[in-house]
């Protein structure tokens, strides 16, 4: 984040002089408090000053990558995570790839009638069954998916970030996001790797503000 003039000189006068209040930050600027806050909120924000009540500001030592740094550990699946598309585990591959196409996705996750997660089908899954000779009518999913134990799951308070580090060391574009459920595990949404490519460039804009 690029700190105006005036940003970087309360930093300056922070670092040296804190813990400042508000009020001391503005005598020495030359200018009122109300003039001052919208920088102080801006610096408080980004985590370059802390402010304490009664006390006033001070510098967190932080530089702007170590900031971006807390920041993307902060971010959370649940922010980020999209409605999921699901077919039936008695669905065929042709069901599944015309869902596919419909919803505009790569991944499915397969449910039982519970909506508990049984399965996952991707395009490289789809794609090897149709090279067969099989009428793919007839081929059922439940012979092709990836199947419990081996799907990779995570949950809703997960880190954005151990999500993205468990796509990228298993090699897969997508993780169901599950809720534990009495039956088993509830799909209740998808992350994929453009939710993440999404969440990066939030980080970017946010930055922008
Ligand atoms: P694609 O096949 O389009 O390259 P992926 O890389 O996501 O897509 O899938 C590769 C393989 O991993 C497929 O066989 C798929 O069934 C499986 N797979 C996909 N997502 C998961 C997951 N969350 N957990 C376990 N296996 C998965």
């Amino acid at each position: 984040m690029d700190l105006s003039e005036r940003q970087e000189l309360i930093v300056d006068i922070v670092k040296e002089r804190g813990p400042i209040t508000g009020e001391n930050i503005a005598d020495e600027l030359n200018l009122t408090r109300a003039t001052l806050r919208p920088d102080l909120a801006i610096l408080t924000m980004a985590g370059f000053l802390d402010a304490r009540p009664r006390v006033g500001y001070f510098y967190t030592g932080k530089t702007g990558s170590e900031l971006l740094t807390d920041k993307i550990k902060k971010l959370s699946v649940r922010d980020y995570y999209s409605v999921p598309v699901v077919v039936n585990d008695q669905a065929h591959a042709y069901d599944a790839i015309t869902t596919m196409f419909l919803e505009d996705v790569g991944t499915l996750f397969v449910v039982d009638q519970h909506g508990i997660l049984v399965g996952v089908l991707s395009r490289k899954d789809l794609l090897r069954t149709s090279m067969g000779q099989q009428d793919l009518t007839e081929v059922p999913v439940h012979i092709i998916m990836t199947r419990l134990p081996k799907i990779k799951v995570c949950q809703k308070d997960d880190l954005l970030l151990d999500a993205s580090i468990k796509l990228i060391e298993n090699q897969i574009d997508a993780l169901p996001v599950v809720q534990e459920h009495e039956r088993g595990l509830e799909v209740i949404g998808r992350l994929t790797k453009t939710n993440i490519t999404k969440a990066f460039v939030g980080l970017v804009n946010q930055d922008r503000i």
